[in-house]
């Protein structure tokens, strides 16, 4: 059996994904910036693709730009908004951001910009008062909160935090990548200027993203050449991705409008139930109620991560102690840490994260495993 429960490092495509897609790689296959009607043809489902995704967050088609993936998105955002606010503006992020944003934010500070890294509580949640200190204390920049975080899955009050940051005068961006397709997202409500998705955490291909960028808000271009996506990222589309991106954003905008996430959150809460009957000390992180609904982040005492991986792999059980860029780098992460814990906690620490493909069988076999692997774990560390 092989249960797959690391649906936040990136997610099964999703089958009537796949059928959008193979047209555009066998038949559809022309530019679509050719003139004659098969280019054209092409070019109308990419505009189709285009409404698909901007309908997911409440945007209007001409504010969605496809982009190669997430990190892309969200270095053109940050780029595009520091030249905008001015070479000395200020920057701020939060403590635990993707890397996807903070090394671009750290490149910015090589350069003349200060970086403000604002902190979270022990609930993974923004600290409201070092946020209000800051925009009350510096002049006007760029601000970069992450809409949800991919480890524990803790959901920030973005709309709260966003027009506070724009009464103030900064320009907004979040990483929603963790977010968007997990959690309704509207654009007309939450006043960002620019929100980054990622089509492989919601069921498209990896290798495809988009960048929203609200009608108005500044933005130059990293990509200049040809002039697609309205000049805002040059070169031939990604065709069959972008239509993926886009099937895959109809398909989940379906999910969470009939109920589909809220069945994979009582998996989860089913998940985190059953943990706690069979496991005994076990901490679940992040703040309950504010949390996307697939994702449970646990820390097991007396065991580390990296022993449990491998037994739980052996097993079927295909899971991770952080996010996927973490593998292999023999650091705590940075969110747990930021989140108060010490090393050993962070080092003991899951995360499980389901889709809309998990199933109560997937739940129920996994916390077998994960009971038995982590009796055998701390009995091993109890002898030694
Ligand atoms: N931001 C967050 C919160 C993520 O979880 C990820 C992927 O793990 C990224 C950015 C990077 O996205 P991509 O893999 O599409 O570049």
């Amino acid at each position: 059996m092989s249960v797959y429960l690391d649906s936040n490092a990136t997610s099964q495509v999703h089958p009537e994904v796949v059928e959008a897609v193979l047209p555009f790689l066998t038949s559809h296959w022309h530019n679509p910036s050719s003139g004659y009607r098969a280019g054209q043809e092409v070019k109308s489902a990419v505009e189709v693709a285009r409404g698909q995704v901007a309908d997911m967050i409440g945007a209007s088609p001409g504010e969605i730009v496809f982009t190669g993936c997430g990190t892309e998105s969200n270095n053109m955002a940050l780029e595009a908004a520091a030249k905008a606010a001015g070479s000395t503006a200020p920057v701020a992020i939060s403590a635990i951001e993707h890397s996807a944003v903070y090394r671009p934010a750290e490149a910015l500070a090589e350069r003349d910009h200060l970086l403000t890294v604002i902190g979270v509580d022990e609930k993974g949640l923004i600290r409201r008062d070092e946020f209000d200190r800051m925009l009350d204390h510096s002049p006007p920049g760029v601000l970069s909160i992450m809409w949800a975080n991919n480890e524990t899955g803790v959901v920030q009050p973005m709309a709260e935090l966003a027009t506070r940051a724009k009464a103030a005068g900064w320009l907004v961006h979040t990483d929603a990548i963790q977010a968007a397709a997990k959690i309704p997202i509207d654009v007309k409500e939450v006043p960002v200027d620019y929100l980054s998705l990622s089509g492989h955490k919601f069921h498209a291909p990896k290798g495809v993203g988009a960048l929203f960028i609200r009608e108005g808000a500044p933005f130059s271009p990293l990509a200049r050449g040809g002039g697609q996506e309205g000049g805002r990222r040059s070169g031939t589309e990604n065709v069959a991705y972008d239509i993926g991106l886009g099937s895959a954003c109809e398909i989940m905008r379906g999910e969470l409008a009939g109920g589909g996430m809220d069945r994979v959150e009582r998996l989860r809460n089913h998940l985190e139930e059953s943990l706690s009957e069979r496991i005994p000390d076990l901490h679940f992180n992040g703040a309950r109620g504010h949390r996307t609904p697939n994702v449970a982040h646990v820390s097991f005492d007396g065991c580390s991560a990296a022993d449990l991986l491998p037994l739980l792999d052996a097993e079927g059980v295909q899971c991770s102690a952080g996010s996927a860029c973490m593998t292999g780098k023999n650091r705590p992460s940075h969110v747990q840490k930021a989140m108060g814990f010490d090393d050993r906690r962070a080092f003991s620490s899951l995360r499980l994260s389901l889709s809309i493909f998990s199933t109560r069988s997937d739940v129920d076999y996994a916390v077998g495993v994960l009971a038995n692997v982590i009796a055998k774990v701390r009995s091993a560390v109890a002898v030694s």
